[in-house]
């Protein structure tokens, strides 16, 4: 293939399209509007205290290792492999630390929430099986091209039907299996994975647990920005060429077929373009003049958050890499962030703390916590008042729960909102994922990985199918460059 390829954005999903593309033997330019490489996997540094600014839970880094494979630069991704998953902590004053690994994670609900082995036993594995079968036909192949659908997947898929937890929702799943409610929030939780809500998103979702449980939770030396200056590297060393701080102003189609993108007051021809931007950004506003997925683009948006950046000049022996501090009213919690669209007074809050596992990220004897909430999107909310209010809250809770002063240990602070992620990446209303997942039939509510109505423009990003998180966007690139061999005619890679 020898076409001129566009990507709009350098996130995850833009980067593993523009390899991908790049290895085909495309020229490849990735248009990125912010000053640096990665979208929200990328970092910054404060007073000595280094964060990555988005994700932080990391699974599936065979991913990033067969993108880095497409390279020139073969030198190994490394990666800690963490022994735990997650330190919980409930406002009772009791904690749990979950492994990873199936047998013991198993061990630890039953000895910890007195929870019946069998159950547990079958739980665990009824996630591994639904997403061994799912994968092939959901996450890894488009559901809006029949040639992609129609293949030998896809029977043993829909035989696995009455297995999903399609018709219940997680918290009922969670609960066919698990009694203490204590073990029932914590399978629950697994819904903000994509920004939805356990209490309404479909028991299929419980799946994304399988990961975390039975494969493992990783953690890339270096920080999670490893994962996008690798990437970066290997799309330089196919030829892909960055044009930071140059946002695409919109996309240009003629007679049904994209021609190329303005960018910085000019025109740069392409026959294939690759948003990574936000779906509902990229009809609204750089390509107005295109029919829009109406229905698709009217569905319930998925939540934001606020997250504080903490220097803090002491040490924590009782926390880990990642931790929760859960509140009681998980419930009223998910009815404030979709329904009233405000924040509670007992927020679920989760503390990543980069520097556990890589001791530079902190200054010594100090910790980076990395101090996040979910929160609704922005829908023109007083975001100074309620972060003001939310700091507080949190600092109370995390004193009550630690026994100690946390506010006294601060010496650095910076904050995300809503509204801030939505300015910085361009995502509706600052929702991280897209389009929420709290119905049955959400999946086919998401965007394809092309555009129907307009020839050359397909779309790679947690916005899109597969969905949210590092490795679907990844998946979705890997879609991407299916559909555009097919509709090019070109050989795979
Ligand atoms: C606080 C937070 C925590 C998260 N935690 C996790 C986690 O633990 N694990 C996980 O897997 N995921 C997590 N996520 C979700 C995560 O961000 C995604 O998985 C992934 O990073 C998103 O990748 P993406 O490919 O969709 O692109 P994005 O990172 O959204 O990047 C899109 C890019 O497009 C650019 N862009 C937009 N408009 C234009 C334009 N007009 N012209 C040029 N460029 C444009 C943006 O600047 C941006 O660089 C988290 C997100 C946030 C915000």
């Amino acid at each position: 293939m020898k076409e001129e390829v566009i990507v709009i954005g350098s996130g995850v999903g833009g980067l593993a399209s523009a390899i991908r593309l790049a290895k085909l033997g495309n020229k490849v330019t990735v248009f990125e509007k912010n000053s640096f490489i990665g979208g929200k996997v990328h970092t910054r540094e404060f007073n000595g205290y280094r964060y990555d600014m988005g994700p932080s839970v990391f699974t599936e880094p065979e991913l990033i290792r067969e993108l880095i494979a497409l390279g020139i630069d073969q030198e190994p991704f490394e990666y800690h492999a963490l022994t735990e998953s997650f330190r919980y902590f409930f406002s009772d004053g009791t904690s749990h630390i979950l492994p990873t690994g199936m047998e013991a994670t198993m061990n630890v609900l039953v000895a910890e929430f007195n929870e019946n082995p069998q159950k547990v036993h079958t739980y665990l594995n009824r996630l591994k099986k639904n997403y061994e079968v799912l994968k092939p036909v959901f996450i890894e192949t488009t559901l809006h091209r029949f040639s992609h659908l129609f293949n030998k997947n896809l029977i043993p898929a829909i035989l696995n039907i009455p297995r999903y937890g399609l018709l219940i929702s997680m918290n009922g799943f969670s609960k066919r299996f698990f009694k203490h409610p204590k073990s029932i929030q914590l399978m629950n939780r697994f819904a903000t994975y994509n920004g939805s809500d356990p209490f309404k998103t479909p028991g299929l979702l419980s799946i994304i647990g399988h990961l975390e449980f039975n494969e493992g939770i990783y953690f890339p030396k270096g920080g999670m920005v490893s994962i996008t200056e690798r990437l970066a590297r290997a799309a330089r060393s196919l030829g892909v060429t960055f044009e930071l701080d140059t946002p695409v102003q919109s996309i240009n189609v003629e007679n049904g077929r994209v021609t190329g993108v303005y960018a910085a007051d000019a025109f740069h021809p392409a026959s294939i373009v690759v948003s990574n931007a936000d779906a509902h950004f990229t009809y609204e506003q750089l390509m107005p003049q295109v029919k829009r997925p109406a229905k698709i683009l009217r569905q319930e948006l998925s939540s934001s958050a606020v997250v504080f950046y903490w220097g803090i000049n002491k040490e924590f022996k009782n926390l880990g890499v990642h931790n929760i501090f859960f509140t009681e009213d998980y419930k009223g919690e998910f009815n404030a962030i979709f329904e009233s669209k405000t924040l509670i007074e007992d927020p679920t809050i989760y503390i990543h703390i980069s520097s556990k596992a890589e001791p530079t990220d902190a200054p010594s004897g100090c910790e980076n916590w990395f101090v996040m909430v979910n929160a609704p999107i922005n829908i023109g909310q007083d975001w100074a008042a309620l972060v003001e209010q939310l700091r507080s809250n949190i600092i109370n809770k995390l004193n009550r729960v630690l026994g100690v002063d946390v506010a006294s240990y601060i010496e650095t602070e910076y904050i995300n909102d809503p509204l801030k992620l939505q300015q910085v990446y361009n995502g509706k209303g600052g929702s991280i994922y897209g389009n929420s997942s709290n119905s049955a039939l959400a999946a086919f509510y998401r965007h394809s990985n092309h555009a129907p109505s307009v020839k050359g423009v397909y779309f790679a990003g947690v916005t899109v199918h597969p969905g949210g998180g590092i490795p679907l966007a990844i998946n979705g690139a890997k879609i991407v460059e299916r559909m555009v061999r097919e509709d090019f005619n070109a050989k795979t890679i």
